[in-house]
């Protein structure tokens, strides 16, 4: 469907929790479940979202592999008319148990959140001493065929600017995308602008890093990251700078939080309640309709830190 500022709203984040098995300072503080969706509930609303014009849905969280319906879940999305793709962000850890699961009911696209190769540095980030578990998840993935595989590393200055090196050699030997997210302000623990490391930053230390070309163009236009590459890789390196470099008049995003609220803008307060209609089909779409049409020209991460909930609460 095409909004009030001509973007064509196609791709559904819907958020399956707020619990995180994880407790990244920078995503925000733990949160209970509270009241989450039923997988029928999710159906009837991305059905809903799909009749709307919705052709891609990612799951996300909270982290989406601590609901053990999530082949139930995401098995309904695949069975929708209309929805073609159907990707999941994860930390990781649960990967290696559903990996082959996910594939078989048909999520394809993977995007894994990994700040750092250094074991203890993980633990210090996330509180948990997963990274082996991370690792054995990406490679349960590569050998399911699950395509593309992302890895997306926030840097923060002082916490792990140093893993630049070893999370791009990543993509140097593996057909994995590595992907540099800027820090974002939804902290709970008082990020400040002077943690953000930008993706020119990272870039500048790797000259050998050149623009990826596919059919004579870089993409750069279309799509959120910028793509990077250098002799030999096998995986590209991707920048996402909604910070330095927002997106907004190309974004086609809206957002399905875990208690049933509609979030059409990330960088935005505003959210919608749809749980009134969600039994009336024809209600439900006009009302989906309406909060579309909502969505505003862009973001307001300008507006300062601590404004805004924090990730794991929206789905990141
Ligand atoms: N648990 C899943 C995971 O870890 O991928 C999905 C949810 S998590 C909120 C999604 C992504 O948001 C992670 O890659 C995380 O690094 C990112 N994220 C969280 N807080 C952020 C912030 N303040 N700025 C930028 N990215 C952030």
């Amino acid at each position: 469907m095409i909004d009030r500022f001509n973007r064509d709203i196609n791709y559904l984040r819907v958020s399956i929790t707020k619990r995180c098995n994880l407790n990244c300072s920078y995503c925000g503080a733990k949160k209970e479940a509270g009241v989450e969706l039923t997988p029928v509930q999710i159906e009837k609303i991305v059905r809903a979202f799909a009749d709307c014009g919705i052709t891609k849905v990612r799951l996300t969280g909270g982290e989406p592999l601590v609901r053990q319906d999530i082949t139930e879940i995401a098995q309904r999305i695949a069975n929708i008319n209309g929805i073609k793709k159907i990707a999941l962000t994860t930390n990781g850890i649960f990967l290696k148990k559903y990996a082959e699961e996910l594939k078989k009911v048909g999520v394809t696209a993977i995007n894994i959140s990994l700040d750092t190769t250094d074991k203890e540095q993980f633990r210090a980030i996330t509180g948990y001493d997963g990274l082996d578990k991370v690792f054995e998840g990406i490679d349960e993935c590569e050998r399911v065929g699950l395509s593309p595989i992302r890895l997306n590393a926030v840097l923060t200055k002082g916490r792990n600017d140093n893993q630049a090196e070893s999370l791009i050699s990543i993509a140097k030997d593996r057909k994995i995308d590595v992907r540099f997210i800027e820090l974002m302000p939804f902290s709970s623990d008082g990020e400040r602008d002077e943690l953000v490391v930008t993706g020119e930053e990272i870039l500048k230390s790797f000259p050998d890093l050149k623009p990826f070309i596919k059919d004579g163009t870089t993409d750069f236009e279309k799509s959120v990251a910028r793509y990077y590459t250098a002799e030999g890789y096998k995986g590209r390196i991707g920048f996402i700078t909604p910070v330095s470099n927002r997106f907004c008049s190309e974004c086609n995003r809206i957002r399905l939080l875990s208690d049933g609220k509609i979030k059409p803008c990330l960088g935005n307060d505003a959210v919608y309640d749809i749980m009134h209609v969600i039994e009336n089909e024809e209600g439900l779409r006009k009302e989906i309709e309406k909060i579309i049409m909502s969505k505003p020209r862009e973001h307001s991460f300008s507006c300062g830190y601590g404004n805004h909930h924090g990730l794991n609460l929206i789905g990141g």
